[in-house]
């Protein structure tokens, strides 16, 4: 096989969209992919692709996301199953409606407007369904959601397409640098070098960062979701609430999606997570409170997937401080799959230009030595 330029470890989102943007400049691309491409959160995910309610210093990611995501087909030749129905973050009260108040303030200072602060009278237009006692929410009209396995496929595919070489079932087992040269020793023995790589390994990433020196404050999350039997149509946005753990969509075919942060337990050395049934019939609980018409409806599969969240819940985005010719892409702490067509364009440019326009520095490794360092 002949030297790549670039090597990407992992095979979720991130790493298949950086191994897209890179062959579309050009580059020499392989991707080595332990399991197969999108077997852990990339693929199992909710799908949601918001930029409502997102931490201060991702939205400009989020924002220019979504302009990628608007045009999915046009970057991936598929349409990845996205529509945007909007997403709303519910208020059940005056407090909560103030939060939303404040909270479309602090991004209009910020200059964003995608967030709209809806009354009574248009959550009840928007969400017919919705309990009686809500008051209101935070609307972002264009965001929605895709089908995560089908989109980490489609970017894998496109990659290909343009001449990435994706190697699946191996692991990379050992990285090591020798001046210019990364070498990666594959589990069955092989040996990869390149130039450059992108560390995209998810809940494992850390891993990686911690042997150069790098360690970062990352632990392997299980975030759960749960699917019902299918309903009559009743809701077309994604809907959240300010004061509640929720995220909960309704499919064309009926289906309804439940999820929005609870934890199971991860395992990741043997790639295994386990549901926790209480939490989940929490999660159920509050769909049942703000949505009656759900009240008899029957779950019929729950699963969790494996994450890496950081410490202060943002992503690691950009070169290594330590090591030239390392990039790293991981600890998207349960929201990364929306930023995932961009980072892959923003690495793209880091490695292939050495700059991106894009405000990357709220995510730079070093970060945490810093704040150690306090
Ligand atoms: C249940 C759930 C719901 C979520 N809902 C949403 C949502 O609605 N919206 C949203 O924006 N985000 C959501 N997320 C978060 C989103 O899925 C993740 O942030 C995103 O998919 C992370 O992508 P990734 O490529 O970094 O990681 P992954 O998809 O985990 O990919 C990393 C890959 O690296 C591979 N790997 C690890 N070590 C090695 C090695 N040594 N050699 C080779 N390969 C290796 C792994 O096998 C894995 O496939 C959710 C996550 C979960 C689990």
């Amino acid at each position: 096989m002949a030297a790549p330029d670039v090597l990407v470890i992992g095979g979720g989102l991130h790493g298949c969209s950086a191994a897209l943007h890179l062959a579309m400049r050009g580059v020499a691309v392989t991707l080595v992919e332990k399991d197969y491409v999108g077997r852990h959160a990339s693929g199992v995910n909710a799908g949601g692709v918001r930029r409502l309610g997102r931490a201060l210093p991702e939205v400009p990611l989020s924002v220019a996301s979504m302009e990628l995501w608007r045009r999915i087909e046009d970057l991936t030749d598929d349409d990845c199953g996205f529509e945007s129905h909007g997403q709303i973050k519910i208020a059940e009260d005056e407090a909560d409606l103030e939060k939303c108040r404040a909270r479309r303030e602090t991004l209009l200072a910020a200059g964003f407007d995608h967030e709209e602060v809806i009354d009574r009278d248009e959550l009840r237009a928007r969400v017919s369904a919705i309990s009686e006692h809500c008051v209101g929410g935070l609307l972002s009209r264009d965001d929605g959601a895709a089908l995560p396995f089908r989109t980490v496929q489609a970017f894998r595919n496109k990659a290909e397409r343009l001449g990435a070489t994706i190697l699946e079932g191996v692991a990379v087992a050992r990285l090591a640098r020798d001046r210019e040269l990364w070498t990666a020793t594959l589990a069955d023995g092989r040996v990869l070098s390149a130039p450059v790589v992108v560390n995209a390994a998810g809940a494992w990433a850390g891993r990686f960062a911690a042997a150069f020196g790098e360690p970062v404050p990352v632990e392997a999350v299980a975030p759960m979701l749960m699917i019902t039997e299918r309903r009559p149509p009743f809701l077309a946005p994604v809907v959240g609430a300010i004061s509640r753990t929720l995220s909960f969509k309704q499919f064309a075919n009926g289906t309804v999606l439940i999820g929005g942060g609870y934890l199971g337990r991860a395992d990741p050395d043997r790639d295994r997570t386990l549901v926790d049934h209480r939490k989940l019939a929490e999660n159920a609980r509050t769909v049942r409170d703000l949505f009656p018409v759900m009240r008899d409806a029957q779950v019929v599969r729950a699963w969790a997937g494996i994450e890496a969240r950081t410490a202060d819940g943002l992503p690691v985005i950009g070169p290594s401080s330590r090591e030239p010719g390392l990039f790293h892409s991981f600890g998207y702490s349960l929201h990364g799959f929306q930023l995932g067509p961009i980072v892959g364009s923003i690495l793209a440019e880091l490695i292939v230009g050495g700059r991106t326009n894009l405000p990357i520095s709220p995510f730079a490794i070093n970060r945490f030595a810093r704040s150690a360092a306090v």
